[in-house]
């Protein structure tokens, strides 16, 4: 089944079955990041016989599209603040995620001098990333 979203901070064409629509309908109303688990158990709410690998299965598609970030430092998963160049460029840019180990607030950010600077580090090193993203942990503003 292929759903044209709406919203135009979504990209043109997913392929949203209804546990992928859940999943990402779970995150994106949280505004936050989530735990696998939490999802998990939203998602019984809606589809009562989810297990783990309907979740993981869901966000490893959320998240190769990009609609999804997977915070590493959290252990989570965020909603893309910026989807519409997140999808667009993919492969040209690296965005920096800034992480509350506080409370858990996240802000999105990208920066074309620092994508560049990583493609100029990891060519002289002969590394090949495949990093989108970067992390920044610290304290937010609100929890200083
Ligand atoms: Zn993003
Ligand atoms: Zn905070």
């Amino acid at each position: 089944m292929t759903v044209t979203v709406e919203n135009t901070h979504a990209p043109t064409s997913l392929n949203l079955t209804p546990s992928r629509r859940a999943v990402l309908d779970i995150v994106k109303s949280a505004g936050r990041p989530m735990k696998a688990y939490d999802i998990l158990s939203k998602l019984q709410e809606v589809i009562k016989h989810a297990k783990p690998p309907t979740v993981y299965r869901a966000l490893d598609y959320l998240v190769t599209n990009h609609v999804l970030h997977r915070v590493n430092n959290q252990n989570a998963f965020m909603h893309c603040q910026q989807h519409v160049e997140c999808s667009k460029q993919q492969e040209e840019r690296v965005s920096i995620l800034f992480s509350c180990q506080l409370c858990g607030a996240v802000i999105e950010n990208a920066n074309h001098s620092l994508t560049a600077i990583i493609k100029q580090m990891t060519g002289s090193l002969g590394f090949k990333s495949d990093a989108d993203m970067v992390e920044c942990s610290g304290v937010c503003q609100d929890c200083r």
